[in-house]
């Protein structure tokens, strides 16, 4: 049992997936946080991979990092943008995780000689997984989203926990579903058949919605409402409108439109403590208002992909570009730029003059590279403002040691390990573990590290602090060997982790903003606390624009 009183919000979605189960668990959490409560959210995946570290971001969307260095579905990152706090690892679990625990604790003789089985010894875990996390955060609610949609084989046993759960404390759980409703183009009237199955496909699993968010194109009409109501066993006022909308942060205000907070409040037989509002409106207010526009390109290797897009490999980038350029009254207008096609025609190079930014993005392997030091090259000369994330800084310095230091062929060793100019390279405990390719999930540099900066930097002005820290992941680190030769051409180290001696910041000076980062900034930008390295290169691509 949880020992704040803390109640429960499972969040399960039906008919298909990417309609959004991961912004209305966020878009939840902040209303009840706004209405005065302390809400956390929990992201399972029914995945066999431990975490995300090992997905790849093409299938799987980008791979987001937390403060204590889990490696977890961009999800987590929806919850910390929207909460405007950190999220945690114990708030991200996978089968693989839940399974290993287990196991391992019955190699080491924890369940004194009984069979561990599924029921109860998995859900028992994953039980005792979401009570830490409601301790652990002394919340009032820990809202938990369920990976994949009813009727799926692998979310199951989550779907088993959370009927055992409620069955176990009585009044704290409470079941919201997320499900679609479809306008065929031919009869042009939305359907809610799917939403009835997805809803006996619950049933079957011993569970009954409490809420019904209504995903579609369009609002919902009472008419819906009822019919829901009637087929799917809820009241018409917990069925809640949610049609598509232009920006994600509109979410929460469209929710209360129906009422949502106060609906959850009122099932758990509370009363709203205060009334905060106001800020996440004023968000939204601006984020309408914005019409000038600024062009930020971001270049990276093109994917051929299925399921997920560019947007979702790359989103904690897109949504901190968004936040400064909101923050600045902007427009923001995103590009994706082919680094490919810059190796195979170097005029096509000249189209970077058309944006008003540029970003290199964090990546790994050698496809794309060249084509990446090429634009690196050119915005450094053409004074094109620059923000490198970790790729995109380890790209810059070995762009600056091939054309400024004259160290021809300098590399980093993860794409030639036989450069002469090894600039960017492994530290002597990751060397080993990358050669026996054994291991290796898990072994990144990972999570916050402190980084000191230099007072006479462009980061210390815009950070405004000496001591920072910043989310990491990374295999690779710039290579002290070459700190003097860089530094005596112009390349200023103004961030550097004082533990180890490692150069997490590099900035150039006569130029209107170049700045590359071996950590990841997107990680730590919030719709209501932009990044100051986002801001900075927004603020100077905003002198560009016409
Ligand atoms: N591939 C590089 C490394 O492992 C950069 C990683 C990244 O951009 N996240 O160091």
């Amino acid at each position: 049992m949880p020992k704040n009183n803390t109640n429960f919000i499972f969040v399960i979605g039906g008919v298909m997936s990417g309609i959004g189960k991961g912004i209305t668990v966020a878009s939840t959490a902040r209303i009840l946080k706004d209405y005065g409560f302390k809400a956390t959210a929990v992201k399972i995946d029914p995945y066999l991979n431990v975490d995300a570290g090992t997905m790849n971001p093409t299938e799987h969307g980008e791979v987001f990092v937390t403060e204590d260095g889990m490696e977890c579905d961009q999800d987590i990152g929806n919850y910390e943008r929207f909460l405007d706090q950190n999220i945690l690892k114990d708030n991200y679990m996978t089968s693989g995780a839940v399974y290993r625990e287990v196991i391992n604790r019955e190699r080491d003789l924890g369940y004194n000689g009984k069979c561990v089985q599924i029921i109860p010894h998995i859900t028992d875990e994953i039980e005792s997984r979401l009570i830490n996390v409601a301790n652990k955060n002394k919340a009032d609610f820990v809202l938990v989203e369920i990976g994949g949609t009813a009727g799926e084989y692998e979310n199951l046993l989550f779907l088993e926990t959370a009927r055992i759960m409620k069955l176990k404390m009585p009044g704290r759980i409470l079941f919201m579903l997320v499900s679609y409703l479809p306008i065929p183009e031919k009869l042009g009237e939305m359907k809610t058949k799917p939403t009835q199955h997805a809803v006996r496909a619950l049933n079957y699993a011993g569970i009954q919605p409490d809420i019904i968010i209504a995903r579609s194109s369009r609002s919902l009409d009472q008419i819906r409402k009822k019919k829901i109501s009637l087929f799917c066993n809820v009241v018409p006022e917990d069925v809640i409108s949610a049609p598509d909308i232009d920006s994600i942060y509109e979410v929460p205000v469209n929710f209360e439109k129906d009422n949502l907070g106060k609906i959850i409040l009122k099932k758990f037989g509370l009363k709203p403590k205060k009334n905060n509002f106001s800020e996440w409106q004023n968000l939204v207010k601006k984020i309408k208002a914005a019409k000038k526009i600024v062009k930020i390109g971001i270049v990276g290797k093109y994917f051929g992909i299925g399921d997920f897009t560019l947007a979702d490999s790359y989103i904690s980038v897109i949504e901190a570009i968004k936040h400064a350029a909101w923050h600045l009254n902007l427009k923001p207008e995103i590009h994706w730029l082919d680094a490919q096609s810059f190796e195979e025609n170097s005029k096509k190079l000249n189209e970077l003059k058309n944006y008003h930014g540029i970003i290199v993005p964090g990546g790994f392997g050698s496809r794309g590279v060249e084509g990446k030091i090429l634009t690196i090259e050119y915005v450094r000369k053409h004074k094109i403002p620059y923000l490198g994330l970790c790729y995109g800084m380890q790209l810059a310095v070995i762009e600056f040691s091939r054309n400024v230091c004259g160290l021809h062929k300098a590399h980093t060793t993860e794409v030639n390990p036989k450069t002469p100019y090894p600039v960017i390279s492994t530290l002597p405990e990751q060397t080993q573990r990358i050669l026996n390719h054994k291991d290796l999930g898990g072994t990144m540099r990972l999570g916050a590290y402190v980084c000191e900066l230099n007072i006479n930097s462009k980061a210390f002005e815009l950070y405004k602090s000496k001591l920072i820290t910043e989310r990491h992941r990374h295999r690779y680190e710039f290579n002290n060997e070459y700190r003097d030769i860089l530094e005596k051409k112009g390349m200023i180290f103004s961030g550097i982790n004082p533990d180890r001696n490692l150069v997490e910041i590099i900035e150039l000076k006569n130029h209107p903003y170049f700045i590359g980062t071996q950590f990841h900034p997107e990680f730590k930008s919030r719709p209501l606390h932009p990044h100051p390295l986002f801001l900075g290169l927004v603020c100077a691509a905003k002198n560009r624009i016409i």
